[in-house]
């Protein structure tokens, strides 16, 4: 078997034999597949990683296995990366050097439930966590809206908050992410626990410095949970109630967005449902607090179109409001019309309706607003997933460049380097932990601009950059 992605020397017949008895996929058409996310969200990043492809696909079922195929890959210098659903928005599991993808999805044992906590197998679904939470009266402290296809190993390595951060924070928030365990890529893989602090060494490292075989991730009591929407007038009305309601103490909603008027006509499930023409809020909001949502959205100019139980969401046929909140956001626009894109932009804190509306006329008709509203160390935050209508690459960067000089930090979405978006910077912490659990490199490290400059030091030295 020859080399799919054209970058390596390996021979991938030979090295699929000593991968036995491990399941793998080596049909090209399929490994092509599997060496995809969601990356075209970006006309950017679609031009720089839509040729780029692994060569084999192993589907471990267990750690031991998991064992075997990391000796193997460091026995051969095989590049390794590593995949879990594969939503992901930036080509974070796009093999830049070729070489193996480890699915982990055959990996999927829920192995412990308890009070406050799930403790589960890196490779199982979101989705399937939160059914088995159900049985025992919780649910996930948040999770991503791609929950029915993405792991928890892969939402660990690569997202960052979700449905229930408003209330509950981001990943990395103190007591959300609760322990991990990560094996190693040496001659003898090694299985490494971090808890509590620690485990910050290994989330959102993309996957570039240890396999993540387990994570224990906090819980919280399930509600009996209310999709509602709300139209305004004006997205600074739309706006200004979402502030209201992510502080409100009489209303528990573990979801606010708001969605620009223009956007809303890209939503053709909830024609009929919602008012035309008008900025969408977006909630979650447990049964008991239905009414004092209604005496909100009312008491600030707006009408509420939904309020609906899952029962009444299935009779209606319409899909949960989460899929209408962050990336899938995006997505419903995306599915009509493949020339809009998107960008990740933070928001002045405390949020400011004035700040936003005044920044409105500013961007051009270009972009449509989508804000989501967290907590970040307990303070709450918002930020903007827009639509951009694409043009060029000049008119992305003089948008960027309106936000930020107006004081709205761009996270871009259009980079394919861990340093480029979310982190800014080098994360020496994480890149020291490469070191210490993937020592050749092999975890896919052309997605660290900064792991060249460093990999020749100890891990102690690369570290000790993180202190300057
Ligand atoms: C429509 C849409 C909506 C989204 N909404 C959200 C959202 O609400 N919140 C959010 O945070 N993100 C969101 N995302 C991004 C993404 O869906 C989530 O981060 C998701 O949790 C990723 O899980 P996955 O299994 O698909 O990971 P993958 O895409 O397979 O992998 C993500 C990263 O983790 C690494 N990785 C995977 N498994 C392991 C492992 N076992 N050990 C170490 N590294 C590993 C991969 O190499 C890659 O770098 C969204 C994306 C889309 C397309």
């Amino acid at each position: 078997m020859s080399s799919i992605s054209g970058k390596t020397t390996l021979d991938w017949g030979a090295f699929a034999a000593e991968l036995a008895p491990v399941a793998l996929i080596s049909e090209p058409v399929l490994v092509k597949k599997r060496s995809r996310d969601f990356f075209w969200y970006s006309p950017i990043l679609n031009q720089k990683l839509r040729k780029c492809f692994g060569d084999l696909v192993a589907q471990p079922k267990t750690p031991e296995e998991l064992r075997h195929v990391l000796a193997t890959s460091y026995r051969h210098d095989a590049p390794i990366t590593l995949r879990g659903g594969g939503t992901g928005n930036y080509g974070q599991s796009v093999p830049m050097d070729g070489g193996l993808i480890i699915e982990t999805t055959g990996m999927n044992r829920i192995l412990e439930i308890g009070h406050g906590f799930v403790r589960a197998e890196a490779g199982a679904l979101m989705a399937d966590i939160n059914a088995a939470l159900k049985e025992t009266g919780q649910e996930l402290a948040m999770f991503p809206s791609t929950q029915d296809i993405a792991t928890i190993g892969g939402f660990v390595a690569g997202g960052s908050a979700g449905i229930g951060s408003v209330a509950n924070g981001a990943l990395r928030d103190p007591g959300n992410l609760i322990s991990l365990t990560a094996m190693s890529v040496e001659e003898a893989p090694v299985e490494r626990q971090f808890d509590g602090p620690d485990a910050l060494h290994v989330h959102h490292a993309w996957g570039l410095n240890g396999v993540i075989t387990d994570v224990t991730i906090r819980t919280v009591p399930t509600r009996n949970w209310h999709g509602c929407m709300a139209t305004f007038d004006s997205y600074k009305g739309a706006y200004a109630a979402g502030c209201a309601l992510a502080v409100a103490e009489d209303i528990a909603c573990k979801l606010v967005s708001t969605v620009d008027a223009r956007i809303t006509a890209y939503f053709p499930r909830l024609s009929g449902h919602i008012r035309p023409d008008h900025h969408l809020l977006v909630s979650l909001v447990p049964a008991e607090d239905v009414p004092a949502f209604f005496a909100l959205v009312e008491g600030m100019g707006g009408h509420v179109d939904l309020a609906m139980d899952d029962a009444r969401r299935q009779e209606l046929n319409l899909p949960h409001v989460f899929d209408f909140s962050y990336n899938h956001t995006t997505l419903q626009v995306l599915k009509a019309d493949r020339s809009a894109t998107y960008q990740q932009v933070g928001c002045p804190i405390p949020p400011d309706p004035e700040k936003v509306d005044a920044l409105r006329p500013l961007l051009g008709d270009d972009v449509w607003m989508h804000h989501e509203f967290a907590r970040l160390g307990g303070e709450v935050v918002t930020f903007d997933l827009p639509i951009i209508w694409f043009s060029t690459p000049e008119r992305l960067a003089e948008i960027n460049a309106i936000y930020e000089t107006n004081g709205f930090p761009v996270y871009d979405a259009h980079t394919w380097r861990v340093e480029g978006g979310g982190l800014k910077n080098a994360d020496y912490i994480h890149l020291a932990w490469k070191k210490r659990m993937d020592p050749k490199g092999l975890l896919n490290s052309p997605k660290s601009a900064a792991w060249d400059t460093v990999k020749h030091l100890s891990p102690e030295d690369i570290e000790a950059r993180a202190k300057t």
